[in-house]
């Protein structure tokens, strides 16, 4: 089973659509993402442009900021602390990367934790290492619901995430934890690579590189999660990190790319605007 994550999320975004018409009404507004973008990186303003998309399409109003890579640290802070005191914002995300001048981590800190749409700040990250409710970090909510949707049973399964990146492996590794998986995370120290994934039920690929993951590394039947996006270095298209064509056959569920884990990221960005918003009401 191909999961589609472009189906799945054009399913939820028509509920939230539904959903967020009711809001003028109930609550005299809809609600406001500012998105800032910093330099003209062709990948990020590809991202930014997908999230208004998304926004328009869901009711939500898209503000995105541009500002050129010349912005120093300081005017970068000034704007996220105007934001975060205008009442009329619910959300700010500040595209990632950030130009090697300005401080991600002191970035991201300064976004007010009410309005932090990625879940990417430290009280964020601490609260959802503690069970406590927070904005769940998009990509990993979005893989946790293909799951859920493919019917994948969750509980007692042996999980790998190969990948421990704050945004995706880690956060993911959490929530397949507290859905009861047996988590191990591997890394690009871990030895026998293979032969710990192919121990895995359930495998998440987060690591950026073209089709690294192959036959030989899946035992049959293994749900199979890509969130690589990657230019294959042949054909220039976007691939993932599982060879697909190789792994699909033995694969009892799988995702593509595109059209898997990235539709669902943005799926759950709106989605986490409209809780940010709803908690403020
Ligand atoms: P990252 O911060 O670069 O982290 C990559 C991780 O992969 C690191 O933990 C690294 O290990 C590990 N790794 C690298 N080479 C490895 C190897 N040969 N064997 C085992 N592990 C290896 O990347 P990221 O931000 O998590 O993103 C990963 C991929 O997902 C990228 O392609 C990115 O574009 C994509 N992504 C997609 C979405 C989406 O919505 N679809 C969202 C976010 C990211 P060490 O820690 O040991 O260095």
């Amino acid at each position: 089973m191909v999961i589609s994550g472009k189906d799945l999320s054009a399913r939820l975004k028509e509920d939230m659509r539904q959903e967020v018409s009711t809001f003028p009404e109930k609550y005299g507004r809809v609600p406001h993402l500012v998105v800032i973008l910093v330099g003209d990186d062709p990948a990020s303003a590809s991202y930014v442009k997908g999230k208004a998309k998304a926004s328009e399409f869901v009711g939500i109003r898209n503000t995105t900021v541009l500002k050129p890579d010349t912005i120093s640290e300081e005017e970068l802070l000034e704007l996220i602390q105007k934001l975060n005191e205008d009442e009329s914002v619910d959300g700010i995300l500040v595209q990632l990367p950030l130009p090697g001048h300005i401080s991600e981590a002191k970035v991201i800190e300064s976004i007010d934790k009410s309005k932090d749409v990625d879940g990417f700040h430290p009280l964020n990250v601490a609260a959802l290492w503690q069970k406590q409710s927070c904005t769940l970090p998009c990509t990993p909510k979005g893989i946790i619901k293909m799951l859920k949707f493919a019917g994948v049973e969750i509980k007692g399964k042996r999980a790998v995430v190969i990948g421990r990146s704050n945004i995706v492996g880690l956060p993911v590794a959490k929530l397949l934890l507290d859905e009861n998986a047996t988590v191990t995370i591997a890394h690009s120290r871990t030895r026998n690579l293979p032969e710990v994934t192919r121990e895995a039920d359930i495998l998440v690929v987060a690591i950026g590189r073209p089709r690294f993951v192959t036959a030989e590394m899946v035992s049959d039947g293994t749900v199979v999660i890509d969130v690589g996006v990657n230019r294959d270095p042949e054909t220039g298209k976007l691939c993932g990190d599982v060879d697909f064509a190789a792994v699909e056959p033995k694969a009892s569920v799988i995702t593509p790319v595109p059209g898997g884990v990235g539709p669902m990221t943005i799926c759950c960005l709106m989605e986490n605007t409209i809780e940010c918003f709803l908690r403020k009401q």
